[in-house]
């Protein structure tokens, strides 16, 4: 038997993270992954291969469009999919071997295998070819993450049903896409296969997409995609689906009942969500059990069986990279007697589509609800210069900060690379910024950053550039 100060069960962001800062920490650890490669499902079938299909179908279609035509750029293309998820396959597979790396460098043993808790501090781990290796360990880290729900009456082949996995690496231009769940996997896989030139149908059950999301926000960026050509059907139930070798008929019905109609479809892509995964897992013999929705539930981090802890997409909380990646870090610091603490309140969402949208903090509908009296700075991307120049000014940028003490509460952005400004806000937020510290702070022009600043100021109804 190895023995290790730590066992960590999973190699994705919650798992890879949490091994790399034991090993820094100085304690001996291993992580058992099951799967062919490191990074879980964000490297493997997750952030990253989508976004790299996000990246290239986006180029793809300005291209294509209009968009390069008008800057003066004359080009025919046509579409190479299989080198477009060969490259895509590329990039996945250097970053795998990029946790390996650090696995190596920070002296981390990776148990290749499925790990099945035995009792207190002890591990099995099945290989590949069914060899077993027993570990043990002080602390246990349960960091085995999600899997997509499941919709019963559309069953999921791979073939012509689809999860994001089966969607992230189709062989061909579906004809028509039929997505069923209008979240964060729906939009951004829909506008990848609709840019490649899908027809593509987005089914909701409820009546806006996007929900937990600021409602305006939402409607903005629904907006802003039914006008590039995905068709939504919202307040829409799917009650069965039939697959045969070339479509599936899908049966939609008002979710309030009534009619019931026919989509055809040449594939569909169910992403209604994503449910923890402890198959196999062993939990029993450290007497743990999962609440109705399959969650282990923590007390920072802390499973109830002494020793054990939970971090990422099994346990509580936004099912997250950058979420399961600040546990990692905040367990680890735990376990060593620190004060690892992750902040709940400000862990930011970015949906990739184009426009994107990224919030971080309360939204209008949470702030409405607490009865908390907020004021409201907006400003939008048709009266920023840089996004006027580069024609990118659809959306906006909203701050909500309290009313009596002007503290930022909520900032939701609909815009042109809005994912990589909204770590200004995360920044500030945390610091308890108010509006008029944003308003007050110098920012570079021409930038689309110029609009966060804008709204701050609106807050106070003192924007300038409008
Ligand atoms: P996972 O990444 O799921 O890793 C868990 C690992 O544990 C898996 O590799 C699994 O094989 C392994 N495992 C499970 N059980 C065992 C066992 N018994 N023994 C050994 N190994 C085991 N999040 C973002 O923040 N940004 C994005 O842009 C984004 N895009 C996404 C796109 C898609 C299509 C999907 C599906 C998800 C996306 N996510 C995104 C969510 C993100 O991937 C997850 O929040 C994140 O991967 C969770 O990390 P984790 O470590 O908790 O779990
Ligand atoms: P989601 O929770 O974002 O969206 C699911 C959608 O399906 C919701 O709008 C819900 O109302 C709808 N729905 C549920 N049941 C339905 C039914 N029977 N019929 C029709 N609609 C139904 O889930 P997702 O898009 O599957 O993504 C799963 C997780 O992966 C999310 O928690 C998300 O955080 C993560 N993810 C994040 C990113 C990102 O950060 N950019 C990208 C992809 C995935």
């Amino acid at each position: 038997m190895s023995n290790y100060d730590v066992i960590i069960l999973g190699g994705g962001p919650g798992g890879y993270n949490a091994a790399i800062r034991a090993g820094q920490l100085g304690l001996k650890a291993a992580c058992v992954e099951g799967r062919a490669t490191l990074g879980g499902t964000c490297l493997n079938v997750g952030c990253m291969p989508s976004k790299a299909l996000l990246h290239a179908s986006e180029l793809y279609e300005a291209a294509k469009g209009s968009e390069f035509a008008h800057l003066g750029i004359n080009v025919s293309p046509t579409l190479d999919l299989a080198q477009m998820m060969k490259q895509k396959n590329e990039s996945v597979a250097g970053l795998t071997k990029g946790i390996e790396f650090l696995f190596r460098k920070n002296k981390v043993d990776w148990i290749k295998g499925w790990g099945h808790i035995d009792g207190p501090g002890k591990v099995t781990v099945t290989g590949e070819d069914g060899t077993q290796v027993e570990l043990s360990a002080k602390d246990i880290i349960i960091a085995t993450g999600s899997e997509p729900t499941p919709l019963p009456g559309v069953d999921i082949d791979n073939r012509r049903i689809l999860d994001s996995t089966g969607a992230l690496s189709l062989g061909e231009v579906p004809r028509h896409l039929v997505v069923i769940g209008a979240g964060v996997i729906g939009l951004e896989l829909g506008s990848v296969w609709r840019r490649l030139g899908a027809q593509v149908t987005v089914v909701e059950y409820l009546d806006r997409i996007c929900p937990g999301a600021d409602g305006e926000t939402a409607k903005t960026l629904q907006r802003a995609l039914a006008k590039q050509g995905i068709e939504f059907k919202l307040s829409t139930k799917v009650t069965r689906a039939e697959s045969s070798q070339k479509d599936v008929q899908l049966q939609v019905e008002p979710a309030s009942g009534g009619e019931a109609q026919t989509l055809d479809a040449d594939y569909v892509l169910v992403a209604i969500g994503r449910r923890p995964y402890t198959q196999g897992l062993g939990l029993e013999n450290v007497r743990l059990e999962t609440d109705k929705r399959g969650m282990l539930a923590n007390q920072r981090h802390r499973t109830e069986a002494p020793g054990v802890w939970v971090i990422g997409d099994v346990t509580s909380g936004p099912m997250l990279a950058h979420k399961a990646e600040d546990e990692a870090m905040a367990c680890l610091e735990q376990i060593v007697g620190k004060a690892g603490q992750v902040n709940y309140d400000l862990i930011p969402s970015v949906i990739y589509t184009r426009p994107e949208l990224a919030s971080v903090g309360r939204t209008e509908e949470q702030l409405k609800a607490e009865g908390r009296a907020y004021k409201v700075g907006k400003f939008p991307f048709t009266a920023n210069s840089r996004a006027k120049i580069n024609h990118e000014t659809e959306g906006f940028a909203k701050v909500l900060a309290d009313e009596h003490t002007d503290e930022i509460l909520g900032v939701h952005l609909v815009g042109p690379s809005v994912s990589e400004m909204i770590g200004e806000y995360c920044v500030a937020m945390e610091f308890g910024a108010s509006a008029e510290d944003i308003a007050l702070i110098c920012h570079p022009h021409p930038t689309r950053s110029e609009a966060l600043r804008q709204a701050a100021m609106n807050v106070e109804g003192m924007a300038t550039q409008i």
